[in-house]
């Protein structure tokens, strides 16, 4: 490598680091380098006393003004070894960085593997001597099972399209094999080509990382996730960036993986709400597939493929607009019967009861005939809402289509929409009883009574019926999951007892009876995403049973989905009945149209932090008023602040501001624009111990 001469050593690059949005230093620091480095190149500079990971981006040749021009420091080192992050790449992590309000080096750097930080240039080279290249011979890929006519029409129609497809397909109608079908098809035309496969949920890799590997040779497939190590996370990163891994499956990280020959993105589940991240920024990687499939590919199109048995509201109503192609698989593969809804009317059961007498009988009757149960607590962090079970009354906002929310620190109830609070009742201001309580109360006592309620059911041997219980607490040991869900399966549990966890992906053999047992609070939580939720929840974990039509056959038996509900009469069920989301999306979406909510508007949450809830409250308030004249504000509603639905967590008080326009332009220009001046606000008196803010642009609960 030859140096250059110092006659003209300086080439102006500017580079992203990480730094915080208003850290008071632009998207990008200008630096020097003794050669022009192409954008997406990987350096590290100086900042500050410390030496840190950074990429070149897109800027002009020359200083913007002499006073940067003097400040600049050199390049300290540059990752040669690493081809650059591509164009596509970049405009991806650019139109995150603005449209979720964060700063562009955040937002790329989050989006490499951590370990790349730590790496100087050597190391790195190390890394890369490593790797080689796996060669994929599209034509030497196994056929794989014949396929369904709707599985082939609806192949066969996504080969035809350039818009983003909704795969709108029952739970065990045949997603996969669909997701299966299309990357081979993929790779049978272009075997240089990528795919990137998601799945919400990390327990959901396994399984569909085994189905892939079944399918393609060794090596093609690489995951991308936090279960991940350091090491293999990088590795597996790699692989995708060098063009090396044809396929990558991950969760909502993957989206923002470098993949050169992206050509087809899967997003399975696509309603799930983990696809939304919670920290840090607040991305859809849901939204941001569609805009990455959108950018296209070098040599082509690239599809993007959001499958899913009960889609999100905001992709059905795309598809109805005809901005996506949905594509419809009805039925269940092999024939499973779908279950019979049996709802369980909680008002004519014996006072205080948790689990219906009925119910634990259904369940007894079919351990003793060697058949599994499983019960399925909904346990989403709904906002309490008071619901009094003698008369019917809930605590409803006045103003709003809107439950308010049960605040126990000040006994209030607040509305989270339009911030209308009151103090909570002594008593049902309908028919006086003292007895109103948040609804889904008693969750705790259900596994309990569960187990002393089955004391006396026997298994075909004649020995005690077991009951297993899978969720987050259960489950923290590594390998516990997985050796709990082994029992299941080998028929070692009567009846598995757990969260959401447990309603999704598996698939179960010996299940004909799934049981809801706390559905109310997801009828009536203060969040109007709740039913969508509580629908989809419950369609799939129905889907878990029935599964094998032959054993059911066999058996004589029913599959049944049980409902334990105050409110049998609510339309949620009748829909859930005919598993018929169609009708259910209808009903929904024109409640939303009437009240101009998501998706018919934009939304935006501002969360504040603080010391105590007047400084949070007053950070936000402050900042509405001064929003006057910013772009966007008059096609916007700003309603006041509220303390978040748990408001105090390890001292820190929480208080939202939601905003809200019918125009998506005008929420996007104000909020960038409405960043400074709530910036400018730290360090008032009246914000004194405001600790962090932070936008979360489409939350998903308000
Ligand atoms: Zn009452
Ligand atoms: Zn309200």
């Amino acid at each position: 490598m030859t140096e250059e001469p110092l006659a003209n050593p300086h080439f102006w690059t500017e580079v992203v680091v990480t730094t915080p949005a208003h850290s008071g230093l632009g998207p990008t620091l200008g630096y020097w380098s003794e050669r022009p480095l192409a954008p997406g190149t990987l350096v590290r500079v100086p900042l500050g006393t410390r030496e840190v990971l950074g990429m070149v981006w897109d800027a002009p040749a020359e200083p913007p003004s002499p006073e940067l021009e003097a400040l600049a420091r050199p390049v300290q080192q540059v990752l040669h070894e690493l081809a650059p992050l591509d164009q596509r790449w970049r405009q991806l992590v650019a139109f995150a960085a603005r449209y979720y309000q964060r700063s562009l080096g955040e937002m790329a750097l989050a989006a490499l593997p951590p370990q790349l930080r730590e790496l100087n240039s050597e190391q790195l080279q190390r890394r890369l001597k490593k790797r080689k290249a796996v060669e994929t011979h599209a034509t030497a890929l196994p056929q794989g099972p014949a396929l369904s006519p709707e599985q082939a029409e609806a192949l066969g129609k996504l080969e035809q399209t350039s818009k983003p497809v909704l795969l709108f397909g029952a739970t065990g109608s045949g997603k996969t094999e669909v997701y299966l079908r299309a990357v081979q098809d993929m790779l049978a035309r272009d075997p240089q080509a990528q795919a990137l496969v998601m799945v919400p949920e990390i327990n959901l890799t396994p399984q569909l990382e085994a189905r892939f590997a079944e399918r393609f040779p060794a090596g093609s497939v690489v995951s991308l996730h936090s279960g991940l190590t350091p090491a293999q996370r990088l590795g597996n990163w790699l692989s995708a960036h060098l063009g090396q891994a044809r396929i990558v499956l991950g969760t909502r990280m993957a989206v923002l993986a470098s993949l050169p020959r992206l050509r087809l993105i899967v997003v399975d589940e696509e309603h799930d709400p983990s696809y939304k991240s919670q920290e840090g920024a607040r991305y859809s990687a849901r939204d941001l597939a569609v805009y990455r499939a959108h950018l296209g590919a070098d040599d082509g199109p690239c599809q993007v493929l959001l499958g899913s048995a009960t889609p999100s509201l905001e992709s059905w109503y795309a598809a109805q607009q005809g901005r996506y192609l949905r594509l419809t698989m009805p039925q269940r593969v092999g024939g499973g019967a779908w279950p019979r809804l049996r709802l369980v009317d909680m008002n004519h059961q014996p006072k205080h009861t948790v689990l219906a007498p009925a119910l634990i009988q259904a369940m007894a009757d079919r351990a003793a005939r060697g058949e599994q149960s499983m019960v399925l607590l909904n346990r989403r962090g709904y906002a309490p809402v008071l619901a009094c079970h003698d008369c019917g009354w809930k605590s409803n906002c006045p103003h709003c289509s809107a439950h308010t929310v049960f605040h126990k620190i000040d006994r209030t109830l607040r509305c989270h929409h339009c911030g209308h609070t009151t103090r909570v009742p002594r008593a049902c201001p309908e028919c006086g009883n003292l007895d109103i309580t948040p609804m889904g109360r008693g969750t705790e006592q259900i596994e309990e009574q569960l187990a002393g309620l089955l004391a006396d059911a026997r298994r075909p041997d004649g020995s005690p019926v077991r009951v297993a219980r899978i969720d987050a607490d259960t489950t923290r040991a590594k390998g516990s999951l997985e050796s709990r869900l082994a029992d299941m399966h080998a028929g070692e549990v009567d009846v598995l007892v757990g969260t959401q966890m447990i309603a999704k992906g598996h698939d179960f053999r010996r299940i004909t009876l799934v049981a809801s047992v706390n559905t109310d609070s997801g009828l009536f939580a203060s969040d109007y995403r709740a039913p969508e939720r509580l629908f989809s929840l419950l369609l799939q974990a129905a889907g878990r049973a029935g599964r094998d039509a032959a054993f059911v056959a066999e058996q004589g038996s029913s599959v049944e989905l049980w409902v334990q509900t105050w409110y049998p009469q609510h339309p949620l069920f009748a829909a859930l009945a005919k598993h018929d989301y169609p009708t259910f999306a209808e009903q929904q979406l024109s409640e939303r149209e009437a009240a101009q909510m998501p998706p018919y508007a934009y939304q935006a949450l501002v969360r504040a932090e603080a010391r105590t809830q007047e400084a949070a409250q007053a950070l936000l308030t402050l900042a509405a008023q001064a929003s006057d004249g910013l772009p966007g504000r008059e096609q916007l509603t700003l309603y006041p602040a509220v303390p978040m639905a748990i408001q105090r967590v390890a001292n820190v008080e929480r208080a939202q501001m939601l905003v809200e326009s019918t125009s998506r332009p005008a929420l996007q220009a104000f909020l960038a624009a409405w960043q400074d001046t709530l910036h400018s606000l730290r360090g008032l008196p009246e914000t004194r111990g405001v600790i962090r803010w932070a936008i979360d642009v489409d939350p998903l609960t308000i």
